[in-house]
């Protein structure tokens, strides 16, 4: 089978609803169909007419689809439209507005919405071990675009603590290598303590700008610090990379999706940081294929429900 290399051949290659099976069959089940409901391997040649397999010895009469047990499951959208859902969301660098997946895709806005949430929780991070090596610390603040807002409404609002209305974003940058971001409650000591101690291992070079609430990590870390009151840059103790970053999600934030509620910003988090941590393998740049299949795989194993996206279930990312 050969694997679509772009978004053109990915939509005419999955407007074929068996290739769309085929495709998703392979990434679910590299070494053959096994069944989602018991795990067993003695599963039924593929009925064409119905799109399904059987668990021959368990539960003949059950029969299920590629979509059982994936966040597609009970959705009536079809898998070539979530399929190319996907490509865009994993390949557009700013991200793209669910009102242009919406128009691209022939789906209302509401629909594009909840399949982009669903495709950023397969893009969340599956836990590795923590960051080590040469590691950048940084926080920045997002959303409350106070230039947007009525005079009055603004000047209420800015109250000089540049935190008001802003949601608190922590990152940890691995030079060469991967990032980890997580939402924050505020910018004191312990907050961030506990975010550095839970994603870079002890013995690490750290690297953090001048606020205060990083004074306590020297015991566990080589800490430098950059006074950006002074420079930005001094050898190799700087943030950079954590600002290139920062930069590219606030340009994808405000720029494509205008306003996130705070609520839902660690998903947006994730699309980011799927797209920065798989931009590469090692030295070789990934391919848009590439990155479109990691996506693929982790579509199985979760839920996403829409009470739980839009009401009290919802639980915010682990970090
Ligand atoms: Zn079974």
């Amino acid at each position: 089978m050969r694997e679509p290399k772009s978004l053109q051949e990915a939509i005419v290659y999955f407007s074929n609803p068996d290739n769309c099976i085929a495709y998703l069959a392979m990434k679910r089940w590299p070494n053959g169909v096994v069944c989602p409901i018991c795990g067993s391997e003695s599963v039924s040649a593929f009925n064409a007419n119905r799109k399904t397999w059987k668990c021959a010895k368990h539960h003949p009469k059950r029969e299920f689809s590629v979509k059982v047990g994936s966040l597609a499951e009970d959705s009536a959208i079809g898998l070539d439209k979530w399929l190319t859902a996907i490509w865009l969301l994993t390949n557009c660098k700013n991200g793209i507005s669910s009102c242009e997946v919406a128009s691209h895709l022939k789906v209302t806005q509401k629909t594009a919405w909840f399949m982009m949430h669903r495709i950023r929780l397969a893009m969340q991070d599956e836990a590795f071990g923590k960051l080590n090596g040469h590691i950048e610390v940084d926080e920045t603040f997002i959303g409350g675009k106070a230039r947007n807002m009525h005079l009055d409404k603004r000047e209420r609002r800015i109250t000089g603590t540049g935190g008001k209305d802003k949601t608190i974003v922590f990152g940890a940058l691995e030079r060469g290598g991967k990032i980890r971001t997580a939402v924050l409650s505020d910018r004191k000591r312990a907050a961030l303590e506990t975010a550095v101690k839970t994603h870079v291992e002890a013995g690490s070079a750290l690297y953090s700008d001048a606020l205060k609430s990083y004074d306590g990590l020297a015991v566990d870390y080589a800490h430098q610090v950059i006074d950006h009151a002074e420079k930005y840059v001094d050898g190799q103790v700087h943030t950079n990379g954590l600002e290139n970053f920062w930069s590219l999600l606030k340009r994808g934030i405000s720029g494509t999706y205008v306003s996130v509620e705070p609520f839902h910003l660690f998903r947006y988090l994730d699309e980011q940081v799927f797209r920065y941590n798989n931009r590469k393998d090692g030295d070789r740049k990934t391919t848009p294929a590439e990155r479109f299949s990691m996506a693929v795989s982790r579509l199985f194993g979760k839920r996403l429900t829409f009470a739980e996206l839009t009401g009290k279930l919802a639980t915010t990312t682990p970090f």
